[in-house]
């Protein structure tokens, strides 16, 4: 029988994680922290998160044997990536506490079903149309041209997506893809991403992390700058509204973002759901009271929701595997950390994986100072040296 919402995980107890990587790696360090152990179920060994785990589970996801382990160690159990099957959470959730839920994991790992469900809640969403066949895309609507084809699963950090400027192009890249379905996705003028992390806890309530802007290069998010500049507070108010009723219209317990674009003309438009903590909340481990990752512990636990509070202007800076090959040459060579951490207000996080590689996320640094002149001076500085 799983825990019924109100019952409380006391501090000792072993919560699961499904998947080994860094953020699952930075659930452990939040749970061990508040005294919890973990278990992680992950495919490959020596993971990020794997290795700090009190308790590691190598197994396939699917695999029956490796879910039977996991639930020897542990009555409640979250993930950290959509990826993981639903049909596993279900079995999962039939003896304990899961969450994000089967449910909700069925809908985001698809960006069909994500992209079909957030305009059922009436928040827009870019012009697109599904596609599954070669047809589909010579029906496809020209107006969605110049366009991003998007395969509808497993892509993430823009891997799985084309830019395409013609039906001729989109067909190509279809077929690149393998002709798995898609989403075509009109090409939005954006004026700023942002995202909205928050935590939902079994009691209902719900803990708003400050919007953070988010900057990608090649489709990966490269910074997010909190308290830096102004949003209009209208369009965050929007921003955060869309967000609630997209975890309530879900029935969402645990940490959840959404990603936003803010269009040229102020326009608001949902992009897509994490079911979990997301890169553009890394910002909260330095710069608020509890960061997403104890939020979604103390979710986990049944505990209550900790402070969302700014304490600092800060920026985060995502550490890729380029910066091991930032001198031009083809050997892996460390960056200058002693260079990095003589600055002030540097929190560097690396994620202890063996070997860099360029496009690789490696770590973050959370650059923190109550100046935002300074903190955008020392930003750069640190930029520099990695790059
Ligand atoms: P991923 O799962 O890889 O994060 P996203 O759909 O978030 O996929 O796309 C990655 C990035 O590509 C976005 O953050 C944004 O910068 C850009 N992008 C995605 N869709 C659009 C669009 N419709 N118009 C303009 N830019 C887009
Ligand atoms: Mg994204």
């Amino acid at each position: 029988e799983p825990l019924p919402y109100s019952a409380i995980l006391q501090p000792g107890h072993t919560l699961g994680m499904m998947g080994g990587g860094q953020l699952g790696r930075m659930f452990c360090h939040a749970a061990q922290s508040l005294g919890y152990k973990v278990v992680v179920l992950e495919p490959t060994e020596e993971s990020p998160a794997g290795r700090v785990a009190e308790y590691e589970v190598v197994s396939a996801y699917d695999d029956m044997k490796g879910l039977d382990t996991l639930l020897s160690y542990t009555q409640a159990v979250t993930t950290e990536f959509e990826n993981v099957p639903a049909a596993s959470l279900k079995y999962l959730s039939s003896q304990i506490r899961i969450s994000p839920s089967a449910a909700v994991v069925a809908v985001v790992q698809d960006r069909i079903a994500e992209k079909t469900f957030i305009a059922s809640q009436g928040i827009p969403v870019a012009p697109y149309a599904e596609i599954r066949t070669i047809e589909d895309l010579e029906k496809a609507d020209n107006t969605l041209f110049p366009a991003i084809l998007k395969a509808a699963r497993l892509g993430y950090d823009g891997k799985g997506q084309a830019r395409v400027k013609s039906v001729a192009e989109a067909v190509e890249a279809f077929k690149s893809f393998g002709e798995v379905p898609c989403v075509l996705e009109a090409m939005l003028p954006l004026k700023k991403e942002v995202s909205v992390v928050m935590a939902r806890g079994f009691d209902g309530k719900i803990a708003l992390f400050p919007i953070g802007v988010n900057t990608h290069i090649n489709g990966i998010l490269s910074s997010s700058v909190v308290g830096v500049e102004e949003i209009d507070p209208t369009i965050e108010k929007a921003a955060q509204e869309a967000a609630i009723k997209i975890a309530l219209g879900l029935n969402y317990f645990g940490v959840m973002c959404v990603e936003f674009f803010i269009l040229e003309d102020n326009r608001l438009v949902a992009n897509e759901i994490a079911p979990r903590p997301h890169n553009s909340g890394h910002y909260t481990m330095n710069a608020c009271l509890s960061s997403q990752f104890e939020q979604q512990v103390r979710v986990l636990a049944g505990m209550p929701l900790g402070s969302t509070d700014l304490l600092a202007p800060t920026i985060m800076l995502n550490i890729l595997g380029d910066s091991w090959f930032a001198h031009g040459g083809e050997q892996a060579i460390e960056p200058d950390w002693a260079s990095v951490l003589a600055l002030p207000g540097v929190n560097l996080h690396l994620y202890g994986k063996a070997e860099a590689r360029k496009g690789r996320k490696m770590g973050h640094i959370n650059i923190v100072n109550k100046d935002p002149q300074q903190l955008i001076y020392y930003a750069r500085q640190v930029s520099d040296i990695l790059h």
